[in-house]
């Protein structure tokens, strides 16, 4: 086997815990229902409202934690569970939501430079590994850095997302303890909820730099 798969092992580790964390916050978080028996949906209203974004419509979505802001259409969307449930899971990524919303109406750097190389990197990451495996293929080591060049392009993307997320999950917090949503013996809960789930983007990014250091050690073996 290629030893620079090794590289990935930490990065995978660090993943999968990530990810079975977040899966068992919500699981727990989805079943504790919070003391004001308050609806995603509606701390999400009453977040927007008090910002003076109560144009910004809030929608039901398929799927489970699905939940998004669409920057693009200036609507917010929520999974059934999250619009409909009162639980301490509902209103923190209900409130998470919101503080995209609020960022996006405040113009936050982070978010407007990861909204204008969206589509310019979702156009990068599909070419990147279709190129790099031709490059390989035919042996042409240009190919291969312009694939790794492509593919970092994606990694920056990830970087700029770490900020706004965790941007959003602080906004969150303030704005669910200082408009009363939750009580603050509640906090710690809807800060671990929200924690968990930043820690998933902080996994992707360690994903995504093991693959490019990995490409990189690759690209000048052969
Ligand atoms: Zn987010």
């Amino acid at each position: 086997m290629d030893p620079t798969f090794f590289i990935l092992i930490p990065a995978m580790i660090f993943a999968f815990f990530a990810q079975a964390k977040v899966s068992s916050a919500y699981a727990k978080y989805s079943g504790v229902a919070n003391r004001k028996g308050i609806t995603g949906a509606s701390a999400a209203q009453t977040i927007l409202n008090s910002n003076g974004l109560s144009d910004v419509p809030i929608e039901m979505t398929p799927g489970k934690m699905s939940d998004h802001y669409d920057p693009k259409n200036r609507i917010m969307r929520l999974s059934k569970e999250v619009y409909e449930g009162d639980s301490i899971a509902s209103v923190s990524i209900a409130a998470h939501e919101a503080g995209h919303a609020i960022q996006h109406a405040l113009g936050y750097k982070p978010i407007k430079v990861r909204n204008a190389i969206a589509p310019i990197v979702s156009i990068a990451s599909n070419l990147a590994w279709p190129l790099l495996i031709a490059g390989i293929i035919l042996g042409f080591t240009g190919l291969v850095d312009l694939g790794i060049i492509l593919f970092a392009s994606a990694v920056f993307f990830q970087v700029v997302t770490l900020p706004v997320e965790f941007n959003a999950s602080t906004t969150a917090i303030a704005q669910l303890e200082g408009l009363q949503i939750i009580l603050p013996e509640e906090s710690g809960s809807a800060k671990k909820m929200l924690f968990a789930a930043a820690m998933t983007y902080v996994a992707a990014l360690a994903m995504s730099l093991a693959n490019l250091l990995r490409l990189v050690l690759l690209r000048n073996r052969n």
